[in-house]
Parts: C-alpha cells; structure tokens; sequence
C-alpha cells in the first residue's frame, strides 16, 4: 500500500471520534480505493466513515485502539477483493446497528436503500448465535444462507468482519478465542470455500488452525520452512528456468513460487497418514498467463522440460470444481529428486481462484455483482429451497456439511457417532476408520437397516452397521474398492503376512509331493543340504526357499535335482507360466470342502471365473503362491489355463459338512407384480438364503423386469431344484446363472 503524506492531520480538524492514526488509515483506504476506481466518488466513503467514528466514539476494542479501525480494516479487506462502494459502505457501517443507537431508517436516509439493506444483513447474521447446540446451529445457519442469498456482499462483509476477527483475536481470553476458531473452521471457511474466495478462507483456516492447536501450528509452520529453505535455491533456479523457457516460446507470463498452507499441510498429513515428504504439492510454482491456449502450452513446456508425477496432472480449465476454481495442476520431479507442484491458469482464473464469487465486482463493472445463473448462486438457492424441506435439523446440518465439502461423506454408527469419509466410501473403510479389528473382522455391512455389498457407495447420512465375525480377515477383493488409506495399508498388512504364510505352507507340500513322486526320501536330507541349496537361490532361511516355491517362483522338481543330484534329473527349461490367478487369492478359509486328491488340507480356493459349487465337476490348478485354483470342468478358462501339465492336480468335493455357495442368478419375467414375492418365497421355502436381490425393469424389452439375485445354495443338486421351482413361476421366462 502507497505510504500517504499525514503531516496535514491536525487532530483539532478531526471529525469526532476519529484521531490521527485512524484518519491516515482511512486515507489510506479512500487512496486505495482512488487507485482501483479513479472515476468514481468516494464521498459515500468519506460519510460512511465519520457517521460510523462518530456512533461508535465511545467504544474500544479488546486491544484498546478505538473501535472504528474494526470496521476501517473490514473494508480494507473488501477493497483489496475490489468490492463496489456499496460494498466498502457497508463495511464501515457494519456494526452501528448492534453496537450503537443508529438506525436502519437513518441508514437508509443517509447512505440509500441498498446500503442500509446490506448492514441490516449483516446485522442479523451478527445476532444469529452459532455457538450452539446442533439443531439450534442448524436454525443459524438457515437464516445465515437466507441472507446470503439476498445479498451475496452480505456474506462476502460478514467473511471479511470475521477475517479481520480473527487477524485480532490475539487479545481474547483463551476459551473465546477457540470457540470463534472453531465456528471459523466448521462454518465460515466452508462457506468462503464454496463461494470459491481461496485467499480470504485459507488466512481463516490457518488463523483458526493456530488458535485451535497451537503446538501442531507451529510443527507444521516450521517443517514447512525448513523444507522450503532446503530448496530454495532449486526452486529459484526452477523459476528461471520456467520463466526463460516461456518466454523463448512467446508465452507471456508471471511465475510466481508458492508454499502450501499449514492447514492443509496438516489436513493432508492427518487424512492421508503420510509424511511432510510425501506431501508433493507442498513447494511449487505458479504460472499465470493471458489464455487458456497458452496454459495448455506452459503444461507442454513444463512436461518436456521435467518428468511429470503419474497420477497428478488435473485439467480443472476443462473441468472446474464446483466452486469455478479453474488452473491446470501437475507435479514434477525437478532436479536433485525435489518434487514440485505446478499451477498454470489464466488472469482471469488467477483473480477467481483468489476471490470466487467477489471477483465478479471487478470484472463486470456497473454490473451489480454475479448474474442468477451463476454456479455459486444456484448453489445458495439450492440449498435454501431444499432446507425448507428437510424438517430434521440434524439432516439439514449433514446436508449442509455435504454441500460445503462434497468430496467427503458423513456416515453414522447405529450409535450416532459421526464418521466423516472420503466420497464413494465403502462399509470396509467405515469400518477400518472405527476400529481396525472392526475393519479385520467385517463380513458384511447394513446400511440404513439394509444388508449391502461391502463394495457399496456410502451416502451423505448413512447409518452404518458393520457385522463382524471372529476370526475372519481381510480379503484382497478389498483392496479393489477401498477409498481410505488407512483402510489399503491395515488390509494390504494383513494380506501380505498370511499370503506369505500360505506360500511356505503350500512350497512346503509341493516338495513333499514330488519328492514322494520322484522317490527322494526327504528325511535323508540333512538341514545343512536344504540351508546350502536354499542360499544357491539366494534366500537364508528355508522357510523362504518354501515360499519361493509357493510363490511358484521355482518348481519343487528344480530344486529336489540339487538336492538329489542323480536321482531327479534337472528339468527341461519350462515354458513361461501362465498367470491363471491375475492377482486374486482364495476367498476364504473355509474353502476345505475341496480336497486335493491323495493330499490333506492343501490349500484350495474355487475359481472366480466359474465358481463351482458342490457336485459340478471339478479340476485343480497348482496357482502362483496362492494354493490351489479350482475350476468346474467345464470353464472355458480350464482349457486355456491347464497347458502346463504339472500344474494340473486332481481335486474332489470332500464330504465335508454343510457349507453354502454364492449363486448369482439373473431372472428374466414378465414385470408383473407380486413376482417378486413369490420368487423369494421359494427360496424361503428352500431355506435358501439371500445375500442380495434386486429387482428393475428390463430396459431393452417392454413389460419384462429383470431380478439379479444372489443366493447361497449347499450344491449343485440344490441349484438345479431352486431353478426348475422358479421356473414354474407364471411369467418367469428364463433363468440364467451369471459369473
Ligand atoms: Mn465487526
């Protein structure tokens, strides 16, 4: 800001309750503001002002100036946003309503209609109490968005106010300043958040955070340094770079370096589980350019000149978020391993990015403020009309909290304990983030009452049960959907032990079976001899030479040939494994029910691909590591898979006791009421139980429906009843058993 000439202030001149320091502060307000707007009057400032000094006279704040700077500062903060005069007015107003004896038809005599409008806005949000209980917040924060909506400067003043609250909240008592933290976190940085103002709601956040854990503030603040000093020669260099390979290209523009935040610095190392080192955005650059052409070009350029981390390029020109934030964002390793984001957008982008919704008052000058059709606008409206709805507060609160963030989910235990995901969350991350065990031990999920699939969506407002079951663990299908961390690396930790475990166990009877095929005693063999042929494949300890051969890494046939030199002939080079597993793993446990002919309790899964049941023919297939795949006879993959001879094994169904098996059936109809229930009513009638059923319209076929269905059956026998039952049914047209 220009340095004003204040030698002319004689305090005996001052209009009342104003004293020199607050004159050369409003003069620099008013020159500020001359600057951006040259042509305009600013007298209505002028008035504003000494009407506010002189109503608030008597007044001080906390920290014991005169309370005029308060609403000077305010409007300081919108002039720097380049709000319209209206705007600025009814900053320095803001708070003669509440706090002194004017009144709104004094306002409105003086300052006219829309000012006076503007301050009665503000005032009332002043008067809404936030701190409160939730139903009660809930009623706030109606009558927050309701103002909001007839006046959008309303919300952008009462954001201000609340910056400049915090910027001073240094001189509050302890228990004041962590309420007004909080509120400020939970309520007012969303609201600058989705109105896309990403300057004023990141100085918020980062106020409130200091205030709210000072301790981690400060970690956070210093890790950030130091990692920022560390590379500061680099990063330098890296904007030269930039800025010389732009400009050889012809492409305007200013580069800037920039840091991450502490506050989502900490967001991030807290959500995410990782170190400050892991954090790849927190040192960059920003290039703003004329136009989006020249954006996509920097992006080229950038590509071309460093290697770009996969995963993080984001095109949000082509797709802004929902608050209209546009910019390309990507990260690159620079030189010397250091890692770095890259921003690039336009001007234009640049000052919504900044301000959002206040960056219309500058561009569209004469224009008052954002058009109806404004994302951000339809969003308030939205959001009114649909409160006026929802009649639970609770509902409301959660809605509202889904709005704000939309990348996040707010579930519920059947308790009401708020469990707040990452969108698309499933019931498996739900229950990782109660408890680990929760999440080891889960086979299944309600939600809203309802058994569903743990690879279900969560919605805003679920209410989440989790069913466990003693004993049970983690399976791999997991790791296909979870959307936590926490949730991947808990599943991916218990995976690898057990996975490991298998494979020595599995290594362990393949060298048994062929040794006993190939007639090599193995207790001939001397420990020494198995640790010695062990080390020749580069592995200590013995176990690891029979999870190696688990792993299908070796045959048990090349390793019995050094041990029984002589008596196994080393085998021909083998042709290259065919990989039938793609990765999966045996579903469960408590598959045993198969037996691998002439050995006990070798492990053994039912193949995916065509999920025998009881009674259909089957046929083994030794799998990398993951035991024994059983397929029906008559899978097409068998074929394909069964080219390696030795990996073929014989299996059979062992007269083990009643397990069930996952059917999935597809039933075509007529769509006719009632079907539905009678279908169901057979499968009650055959005590088959239902994992899932779910009933549609056929959409390629008039007056069909469609019932997926998934059933659990003891065997093939059982099948077959079932379906000629279901078949009987009138209107039942085809049945048809899907994979
Ligand atoms: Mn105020």
């Amino acid at each position: 800001m220009d340095e004003v000439p204040t030698s002319e202030i004689i305090p005996a001149l001052l209009p009342p309750g104003v004293s020199p320091a607050l004159e050369r502060r409003f003069v620099e307000l008013e020159d500020f503001v001359h600057s951006r707007r040259p042509k305009e009057d600013l007298r209505i400032l002028r008035n504003a002002f000494e009407f506010g000094a002189d109503r608030h006279s008597r007044q001080r704040r906390m920290s014991g100036e005169l309370y005029m700077f308060h609403p000077v500062e305010v409007a300081m903060i919108l002039a720097g946003m380049q709000m319209d005069l209206a705007c600025l007015s009814t900053a320095l107003l803001h708070d003669v309503l509440e706090d002194t004896d004017a009144t709104f038809e004094e306002i409105r005599r003086l300052f006219g209609e829309e000012v006076a409008r503007c301050v009665n806005g503000v005032t009332k949000l002043s008067k809404i109490n936030l701190a409160s209980r939730e139903d009660r917040q809930a009623e706030s924060v109606r009558k927050m968005l309701l103002a909001m909506v007839e006046d959008i400067r309303v919300i952008v003043v009462k954001l201000a106010d609340r910056l400049h609250n915090m910027r001073t909240l240094g001189s509050m008592p302890r228990d004041k300043q962590e309420r007004i933290s909080s509120e400020t976190i939970e309520l007012y940085a969303p609201i600058a958040h989705r109105l896309g103002m990403g300057k004023l709601r990141s100085e918020l956040e980062d106020l409130a955070f200091r205030y709210l854990d000072p301790a981690a503030f400060e970690e956070v603040k210093s890790a950030i340094e130091t990692k920022r000093q560390a590379s500061e020669q680099v990063l330098e260099a890296i904007r030269n770079t930039v800025q010389k390979k732009l400009s050889a290209e012809g492409i305007p523009a200013r580069v800037e370096g920039r840091v991450k935040r502490p506050w989502s610095v900490y967001q991030k190392l807290f959500k995410q589980k990782i170190t400050i080192d892991e954090v790849y955005d927190l040192l960059g650059i920003r290039i703003i350019t004329d136009s989006v052409r020249n954006c996509y070009a920097a992006l080229g350029e950038i590509h071309n000149e460093w290697h770009p981390i996969p995963g993080r390029i984001k095109d949000f020109i082509a797709i802004p978020r929902p608050n209209l934030y546009q910019s390309l964002h990507t990260s690159v390793m620079g030189p010397g391993g250091v890692a770095f984001e890259v921003q690039i957008r336009t001007e234009e982008m640049h000052r919504v990015a900044e301000d959002g919704i206040a960056a219309h008052w500058k561009y569209k000058e004469g224009k008052k403020g954002p058009g109806e059709d404004d994302q951000r606008v339809k969003w308030l409206r939205q959001l009114v009309e649909w409160q006026k709805e929802t009649r639970d507060p609770a509902e409301f609160m959660s809605s509202l909290k889904v709005d704000l963030y939309p990348e996040e989910v707010y579930c519920f235990t059947p308790k009401g304990r708020i469990v707040v995901l990452p969108r698309d969350a499933t019931p498996v991350d739900f229950a990782y983030a109660i408890h680990t065990d929760v999440g080891h031990c889960c086979t299944g999920s309600k939600v809203n009452g309802r058994m569903v699939p743990l690879k279900h969506h969560l919605r805003n407002g679920d209410i989440v049960e989790i069913i466990t079951q003693k004993g049970s663990s983690p399976s791999r299908d997991w790791m296909a959907f979870v959307k936590t961390a926490r949730a991947r690396n808990k599943i991916r930790h218990v995976i690898n032990a057990t996975e490991r475990e298998k494979a020595v166990d599995l290594g362990q009877k393949l060298m048994e079976r062929d040794a006993r095929r190939l007639g090599v005693s193995l207790s001939r063999i001397t420990r020494q001899q198995m640790e010695k042929v062990a080390a020749d494949y580069g592995v200590s300890k013995i176990e690891d030479l029979y999870a190696a051969l688990g792993w299908g890494k070796y045959s048990a046939r090349q390793v019995l040939s050094k041990l029984a030199p002589g008596i196994v002939e080393p085998e021909a080079p083998a042709a290259p494994p065919a990989s039938p597993t793609d990765g999966r793993v045996p579903a469960d446990d408590k598959d045993y029910v198969i037996q691998v002919k002439g050995i006990d309790d070798l492990l053994t899964y039912r193949a995916r691909c065509c999920n025998p049941i009881r009674g259909e023919p089957i046929v083994g297939y030794i799998t990398r590591g993951k035991g024994v795949a059983v397929h029906s006879r008559t899978c097409p993959n068998v074929q394909n898979l069964m080219y390696e001879a030795e990996r073929r094994i014989e299996v059979e169904w062992a007269k083990g006791p009643g397990e069930s098996f996952n059917v999935r059936l597809v039933v075509h109809s007529d769509d006719r009421t009632g079907l539905l229930n009678q279908l169901t009513q057979i499968l009650f009638g055959e005590e088959v139980n239902i994992r899932s059923v779910e009933a549609r319209a056929d959409e390629k076929l008039l007056d069909a429906a469609v019932v997926e269905m998934t059933v659990e059956v003891r065997d093939k026998k059982q099948l077959e009843r079932l379906v000629s039952t279901m078949r009987r049914v009138p209107g039942v047209r085809d049945i048809e058993r899907v994979h």
